[in-house]
């Protein structure tokens, strides 16, 4: 579904999940990659996938192109290779009949800021592509495999409105999508396989190859522990092939470590730079469209001032959860972090002390909030171990905090702050 949550068709809607925070301990988070890793992962594991290759200058497009042809492809697509789906719709996908067509194209798409529903208005540069042989499409279907969390099984979810966005598909006629749970103790039946088969209207002379081709899908996914397995579309070929024309899968950052060839495959220039930054000191930071940033310790805690802060009249510029065993460093690499954003108007931190004692985070903020030369105006809510000592020192600190009892109180101040601001 070209999304980057995991997505349970029990909730009645196939509708797009919030991203979860990184490594958060709210389900975690997953790892995406390009449409030509996906296809270069799923051949080995005998998915049929068009001939082609990726190109990250003019020259290989140039030259990919070239090999295709010579080949004796009646045509070849360029394809934007960025970490978002809609781009045909975009104008990120290509198909041309001539080699001056293809280099036309590849010129174009190369560098070109490409705005899809799943990039925002900003869109994405496009780094580099994938140049494909065409084929000779006689249907587009859909395939899919996601975690159902209701039922702790997998779903393979096939339909016959393929090249469309699923969403829009479970939305208008849900009955257009067929669904196979897959017990996990068993795995994905031949039985299962024959029956979406079927369910897509295949012919008799299709259903054998696209039995192995859905249980090879599958078996990509149990082994590379992927979050998302999505082939829209999934087609057949007027020579009766069936073929994955476009590809997507995600993979659950936890089980990474299994797998160092796909962790790899990180292309941390799809992310957003203050994410990537966050994760190199273990901060959980997810940038949102407000102007209080928030830091905070504990994910559960998160979400609650994310909401308190809506509730009481504002809008959160981030979720950043600094962990439990937050250090001074961390403390300050994360106010770095929450300044970078040029929306932020006013910070909330509230934490609650444990390990993480009240009196060192004070310690931390007071000397983050100098060494920054932190403009903004600050709000605290501060309790647990060392309360008291913490409070101390940002009393004497000479520094300009706010401090809140309640953390009704401090959402109510610090959106206070940021309308003052100009919020
Ligand atoms: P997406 O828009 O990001 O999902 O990119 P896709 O890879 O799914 O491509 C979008 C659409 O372009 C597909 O649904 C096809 O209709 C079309 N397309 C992609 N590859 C080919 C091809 O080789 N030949 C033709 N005729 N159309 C293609
Ligand atoms: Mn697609």
């Amino acid at each position: 579904m070209d999304t980057a949550g995991t997505v349970s068709p029990a909730q009645g809607s196939l509708g797009p999940a919030p991203n979860p925070p990184n490594n958060s301990g709210l389900g975690g988070s997953n790892l995406k990659i390009h449409e030509y890793q996906a296809k270069e992962i799923l051949a080995k594991y005998g998915v049929a996938v068009p001939k082609g290759e990726m190109a990250n200058t003019l020259e290989e497009a140039t030259e990919v192109t070239r090999k295709l042809f010579a080949e004796g492809a009646a045509g070849v697509v360029v394809k934007a290779q960025i970490h978002a789906g809609g781009r045909g719709k975009g104008g990120g996908v290509k198909v041309a009949r001539t080699r001056e067509d293809a280099e036309l194209y590849a010129k174009n798409i190369l560098g070109m800021q490409l705005v899809t529903h799943q990039t925002g208005p900003q869109g994405q540069k496009v780094q580099r592509l994938l140049i494909e042989e065409t084929a000779a499409i006689d249907r587009e279907l859909y395939l899919g495999i996601v975690l159902d969390r209701a039922t702790s099984e997998l779903v393979f979810m096939a339909s016959q409105a393929g090249g469309m966005e699923i969403e829009e598909v479970a939305a208008k006629d849900p009955e257009a999508i067929f669904k196979e749970s897959i017990d996990p103790a068993v795995g994905f039946g031949a039985w299962q396989a024959r029956k979406l088969a079927f369910a897509l209207g295949l012919k008799a002379t299709q259903i054998t190859a696209a039995v192995a081709f859905l249980q090879s899908l599958y078996k990509a996914f149990i082994e590379t522990d992927a979050s998302l397995v999505e082939i829209n579309p999934f087609i057949t070929t007027k020579d009766d092939k069936l073929l994955a024309l476009d590809a997507k899968i995600t993979f659950d950052d936890n089980a990474l470590f299994r797998h160092p060839a796909i962790k790899a495959l990180r292309d941390t220039a799809e992310e957003d730079p203050l994410e990537v930054e966050a994760s190199k000191y273990a901060l959980n930071y997810i940038k949102l469209d407000g102007s209080i940033a928030c830091m905070v310790n504990g994910a559960g805690l998160a979400m609650a001032t994310m909401d308190i802060i809506q509730y009481a009249g504002g809008s959160p510029a981030n979720f950043l959860d600094v962990g439990g065993g937050a250090t001074q460093e961390q403390i300050e690499h994360a106010f770095e972090i929450l300044l970078a954003d040029a929306h932020v108007k006013a910070i909330l931190i509230n934490i609650f002390g444990g390990i993480l004692r009240v009196d060192r985070l004070a310690t931390g903020v007071v000397a983050a909030t100098r060494n920054l030369h932190v403009k903004v105006p600050i709000v605290l809510r501060l309790e647990g171990t060392n309360v008291e000592e913490g409070r101390k020192i940002l009393a004497e600190s000479g520094l300009n905090f706010q401090v809140g009892e309640t953390m009704k109180e401090a959402a109510e101040l610090v959106v206070a702050a940021a309308a003052k601001a100009g919020a």
